[in-house]
C-alpha cells in the first residue's frame, strides 16, 4: 500500500521554484476560515465539543486580530540581515514580545467569557483574567519553546490563541516581502516555528503543490514533495491513511529521523484547513504513535498530555 501511494505521489510534476509564490501569508479572515472548518469538522465527531470550543475561540480570535493595536516591528536594517542570513525575521523565542499580545489574550477572554463553556474552560478563562503578567510570560515562553507538556493543559489553548494572533499580525504588517527563504527549509520563514501540517494546494500555478503550514503563525511556505519536513531526507518516506477514510489526510512518515507531519489534499476535499484538520484526525496520530513515530510539528491546541 504504502509503494503503491509513493507512486503516485511521484507522478507529480512540480512547476520548477521560482515561478511559483514561494511564502504565502495568513489571510485577514484566517480565524473566519478556520472557526467554519472547525464548526463544519464538529458535527458528529468524538471530539466535537472540543472541536466547537476550538471554532468559538477562533471568533475571538478574529475579533482580537480586527482590533489588535500597531506593534514595534524589525527595522528595515534588520529585515535585510535576516534575509541575507535565512534566519527567521519573528523568529517565536528570539522576538521580543510586546506587551500588546497580552491585550490580545484580554480581548479573547472577554469574549469567551460570555459564551457558554465547559466548567474546565470557563475556569480557565477566570483564571487568566486574574494571571500576573509574570505567570502568563512564563507560560508563553513555554508554549513557544516548544514545551507544551510544561503547561496547563486548560490555559494552553487561550494562550496559544494569544500568541498566534500577534504573530499573524506582525507577519501581515510586515508583509511577504520581508521574509526570505530559511537555511531550513521545514521551519517557518517568518517566525521558525514548526509546521501544524502540510497542504497540497489546487488550481492555478499551485496546482499540487505542497506548502508547509506554520503551527505559530498559520504562514505557509512552498517545500517539494516526498521530502520530510523535520531532516529533508528524500528516502524512506511512507504514507498512511485511516482505513475507510477519503484519503484527504495522510501521514508522511520518515524512516530516517522517524517524524512524520500530517499532509491535506485539497483535491479530496476543498476545505481543508491545516490546523483544524489536524486536530479532527487524532486517530491517525494514535495509529502513528504505534508505530513509533513522533509528531514533526506540535499543534497548540493538542496538549501531549490530554489524549
Ligand atoms: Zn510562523
Ligand atoms: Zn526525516
Amino acid at each position: 500500500m504504502n509503494t503503491q501511494a509513493r507512486i503516485l505521489e511521484s507522478g507529480q510534476i512540480e512547476a520548477p521554484a521560482g515561478q511559483i509564490p514561494f511564502l504565502r501569508l495568513a489571510g485577514v479572515d484566517v480565524f473566519s476560515h478556520r472557526a467554519e472548518r472547525f464548526r463544519q469538522l464538529s458535527q458528529g465527531h468524538p471530539l466535537g465539543g472540543y472541536l466547537a470550543f476550538l471554532g468559538t475561540l477562533a471568533q475571538a480570535q478574529q475579533e482580537a486580530l480586527a482590533h489588535f493595536p500597531a506593534v514595534p516591528l524589525p527595522a528595515p536594517e534588520q529585515q535585510v540581515l535576516c534575509r541575507e542570513h535565512g534566519m527567521p525575521l519573528l523568529g517565536a523565542q528570539a522576538w521580543p514580545r510586546d506587551l500588546a499580545w497580552r491585550t490580545g489574550l484580554k480581548v479573547i477572554l472577554r469574549y469567551m467569557s460570555v459564551v457558554s463553556l465547559p466548567a474546565p474552560a470557563s475556569e480557565a478563562v477566570a483564571r487568566l483574567m486574574q494571571a500576573s503578567e509574570a505567570e502568563l510570560e512564563e507560560t508563553a515562553g513555554k508554549l513557544l519553546m516548544g514545551d507544551l507538556a510544561a503547561v496547563n493543559a486548560q490555559d494552553m489553548p487561550f494562550v496559544a490563541a494569544a500568541l498566534q494572533v500577534y504573530w499573524i499580525h506582525m507577519a501581515a504588517a510586515l508583509g511577504e516581502h520581508a521574509f526570505g527563504r530559511l537555511e531550513q527549509g521545514g521551519l517557518c520563514p517568518a517566525c521558525g516555528s514548526h509546521p501544524v501540517a502540510g497542504v497540497v494546494r489546487v488550481g492555478g500555478e499551485e496546482q499540487g503543490l505542497r506548502y508547509l503550514s506554520c503551527s505559530l503563525c498559520a504562514t505557509e511556505w512552498h517545500m517539494v514533495r516526498i521530502k520530510c519536513s523535520s531532516c529533508e531526507s528524500t528516502h524512506g518516506i511512507h504514507y498512511y491513511a485511516l482505513e475507510g477514510s477519503n484519503g484527504a489526510v495522510k501521514a508522511e512518515s520518515c524512516d530516517d529521523c522517524d517524524t512524520y507531519l500530517k499532509l491535506l489534499y485539497m483535491e479530496k476535499d476543498s476545505q481543508v484547513e491545516a490546523l483544524a484538520d489536524d486536530l479532527a484526525t487524532l486517530p491517525l496520530d494514535v495509529l502513528m504513535d504505534e508505530a513509533g513515530k513522533a509528531r514533526g510539528g506540535p499543534n497548540l491546541f493538542f496538549h501531549p498530555g490530554v489524549v
